[in-house]
């Protein structure tokens, strides 16, 4: 009776943001996310390309030696698509509702979850403990900031990566 009452919950859901990193955990998060949607649910799936000046800030010196990186950028970012395309495609996912979008992960997905006012926050979380935790992670930022609910994924097991 719990379990059922739970499900009907649960389909009370229908915008859904699907946040993937689009390694082969985001498989188990996606799967997880189609569970709990209802049959007409509206499921966006978003990966988050960050800035390459961003992640590698500190290490690359800004130079006329590497204005190449955007080249470089929008390589990647072409096969982040691929990958991204691949993987919606394989759950079902229209590709109107694959999104690729850049900047900081959790600023952009708060910002797509407010603009398409989306009822649920889908992550997955490896369950940082210690030092991983006190810095933070993907998932604890978009569960700090969310207008909306947010349900997080356990994936790998117990251990912090
Ligand atoms: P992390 O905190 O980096 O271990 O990532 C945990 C979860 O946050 C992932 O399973 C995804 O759901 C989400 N996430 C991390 N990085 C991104 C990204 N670049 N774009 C979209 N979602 C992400």
């Amino acid at each position: 009776m719990e379990l059922l009452l739970l499900e009907n919950d649960m389909a009370t859901y229908q915008k859904i943001l699907v946040a993937v990193d689009l390694s082969s955990e985001s498989e188990l998060v996606l799967k997880k996310a189609q569970t709990i949607a209802g049959p007409n649910a509206d499921l966006h799936i978003v990966y988050v390309q960050e800035p390459m000046d961003n992640v590698y800030v500190g290490i690359v010196p800004q130079s006329a030696a590497f204005s190449g990186l955007g080249d470089l950028e929008a390589q990647l970012g072409e096969e982040l698509k691929t990958k991204l395309t691949t993987l919606g495609d394989k759950f079902g996912i229209p590709s109107d509702h694959q999104h690729i979008l850049h900047g900081s992960p959790a600023h952009e997905i708060h910002r797509f979850a407010k603009e398409h006012e989306s009822q649920l926050i889908v992550i997955g979380t490896h369950g940082q403990r210690g030092l991983q935790l006190l810095l933070g992670s993907t998932a604890n930022s978009v569960l700090h900031g969310a207008v909306c609910d947010v349900l997080s994924v356990r994936i790998g097991g117990q251990t912090a990566r």
